[in-house]
């Protein structure tokens, strides 16, 4: 039986090539301190692809910085979807980057709903439905761009989103 890969959750901003600073557009707000426009390298990314005022963040009016989370979507993006190149490399790669990165952070999303779910006492039913959507979401086999642009996504957060509404009696919610 096929089992789902474990994708580490967790951002690794060091396998990542700063995804998050460059290719989505900000408008200028409280919790972001200037207009960007998507695949604009933020000014305050250095060279060396790390944040330069990353201490500063808060006080400087970059909160949003602080609260974006792709919970392990960037590093697989750069390290398996694109095998380690860099839109710095390619600036021709930034929106196709960009275009994984969107679609991989919110099936990293929904497995990380499914493993707190993974946590309460669920019937054997409820194991095997959540096997299947772990599996769904984290395929055997390496994402690529062309998996990613064709997966089902609207579909997939359905199910889980039914899956997980299914759970209400594991957990006392009270009246
Ligand atoms: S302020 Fe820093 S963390 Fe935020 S987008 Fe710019 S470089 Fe990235």
């Amino acid at each position: 039986m096929n089992t789902a890969r474990h994708p580490d959750l967790t951002a690794d901003c060091a396998s990542c090539a700063a995804l998050c600073c460059v290719v989505f557009a900000f408008d200028q707000s409280e919790s972001f301190g200037i207009d960007k426009a998507a695949g604009e390298v933020c000014p305050n990314l250095d060279c060396n692809g790390s944040c330069s005022i990353f201490d500063d963040r808060s006080r400087l009016g970059f909160s949003g910085c602080i609260a974006y989370d792709c919970h392990g979507a960037g590093q697989v993006v750069t390290q398996e979807v694109f095998d380690g190149r860099s839109w710095r490399d390619d600036p021709g790669l930034m929106t196709r980057m960009g275009d994984a990165l969107s679609v991989l952070r919110q099936i990293h999303e929904k497995l990380l709903l499914l493993s707190a779910a993974e946590k309460l006492p669920l019937g054997k039913s409820e194991q095997l439905e959540l096997s299947e959507l772990q599996l769904q979401l984290a395929p055997q086999t390496e994402w690529t761009e062309a998996k990613l642009r064709e997966f089902p996504l609207v579909e997939a957060s359905r199910q889980v989103s039914d899956f997980l509404t299914g759970l209400r009696r594991h957990i006392n919610i009270p009246r």
